[in-house]
């Protein structure tokens, strides 16, 4: 497939290239930014699996140039749209545009944040950004979170006492396997990377802290969610409009981290599939009647209410618990799914930052070598054996 057939099917990877962003993830978070108003007020992330880099150039657009996207950006963009649409009929409208502009809010100057610290981690290598501070590294490792703090607080960071680092407003975590196409072995692989995650995230956050991660809707994620609920406040699912309808991604928004009294994250214990947390009852009454409201802006909000009499939401002593969904991104949004005609004389963009090092080179290499996917002998194609 070439690069302009993938622009026509895959309008968010267009645009990627098009605003300058390493791929086309970064509309994910950004439109999460939208929904949750997610980095209001953080000045300390981390960003696990990071590479190429698509979310911590909207951390350091964000916290170190001080860029407006998210909610403000999209109240921004509605209010160009609105003065355009009364700029059209202005003879009718004379007078009240006036009225209007002097009404409306000045157009935001970007504020950069001050002690902002990022740091992003991944296997793979990753090129700069400005101001965030980039690590090799497995985020499965228990050897990763004292480099990790390292790096939150170099100055200050005590390996005899790790603890006594400043802790993060948000982690994020976009950690992806290579997907195999066994879909057991995709959705389990893709847990554990996100139980890693987790367990780094309950090292670091401080009280108050948000934790958003990349899942696949599999089998038995309700546990996952229960384990959540325990520990943060509000955790709900969200499904941004640039991830596929088709694909079972999606991310769980986590916010308020509070844990219960005398909790306290060992990775010698790690929380996994085997190690759960125990139950605390206060948490196990969430949810039950479900109401849907469509919003001003389009977007679906699932509202799962409360209902205290109801204590069996949690099965087997508060194992199991759904998590709310919402989708999120404006909808006049592109939509993943669809196919977009392009101009004729459109030039296809290279992409913004090619991975420095892809797992995936040495595969493209013999294939080369080969000739192809099927290397030719004889003019008999016959199937690489390497
Ligand atoms: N959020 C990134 C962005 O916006 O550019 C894209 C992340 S990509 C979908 C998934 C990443 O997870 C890959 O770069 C991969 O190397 C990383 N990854 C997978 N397993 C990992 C592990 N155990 N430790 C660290 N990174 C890992």
């Amino acid at each position: 497939m070439g690069k302009s057939s993938k622009d026509k099917r895959d309008a968010y990877y267009r645009l990627a290239k098009e605003e300058g962003w390493r791929a086309r993830s970064a509309y994910k978070l950004l439109q999460i930014d939208e929904e949750f108003n997610l980095f209001e007020g953080v000045t300390r992330v981390v960003d696990l699996c990071a590479a190429p880099g698509s979310w911590s150039q909207v951390l350091s657009r964000v916290l170190i140039k001080g860029e407006t996207f998210g909610r403000a950006g999209w109240e921004q963009k509605q209010e160009a749209t609105r003065r355009q649409v009364l700029g059209l009929n202005k003879e009718e409208k004379e007078g009240q545009e006036e009225k209007e502009q002097s009404a409306a809010p000045a157009v935001q100057q970007p504020k950069p944040r001050e002690n902002v610290r990022i740091v992003a981690i991944d296997l793979q290598p990753m090129s700069p950004l400005e101001g965030v501070t980039t690590m090799r590294a497995d985020i499965t490792h228990p050897s990763t979170i004292p480099l990790m703090l390292k790096a939150l607080d170099p100055e200050t960071y005590d390996p005899d006492s790790p603890s006594s680092s400043s802790p993060v407003d948000l982690v994020i975590s976009d950690g992806a396997p290579d997907v195999t196409g066994l879909h057991d072995l995709d959705i389990y692989v893709q847990s554990q990377l996100l139980w890693a995650a987790l367990n780094l995230a309950l090292c670091v956050l401080k009280p108050g802290g948000k934790f958003v991660a990349k899942i696949f809707r599999g089998k038995d994620v309700d546990l996952l969610f229960a384990q959540l609920k325990i520990v943060f406040k509000r955790v709900r699912v969200a499904k941004p409009r640039s991830s596929r309808a088709s694909s079972i991604e999606a991310f769980v928004v986590c916010e308020d981290f509070c844990p219960p009294e005398g909790f306290k994250a060992s990775l010698e214990k790690p929380l996994g599939a085997g190690t759960q947390l125990p139950t605390d009852t206060t948490v196990a009454k969430e949810e039950k009647k479900v109401s849907r409201t469509v919003r001003a802006d389009g977007a679906i909000e699932l509202d799962f209410g409360t209902d205290d009499e109801d204590e069996d939401d949690m099965e087997e002593g508060g194992k199991r618990w759904i998590a709310p969904f919402l989708a999120c991104g404006d909808l006049s949004a592109y939509d993943s799914d669809a196919t977009y005609k392009l101009p004729k004389d459109r030039v296809s963009l290279d992409p913004v930052q090619p991975p420095t090092a892809p797992p995936y080179r040495r595969a493209l290499e013999m294939r080369k070598i080969a000739g192809g996917a099927y290397g030719k002998t004889k003019g008999r194609a016959v199937k690489e054996t390497a």
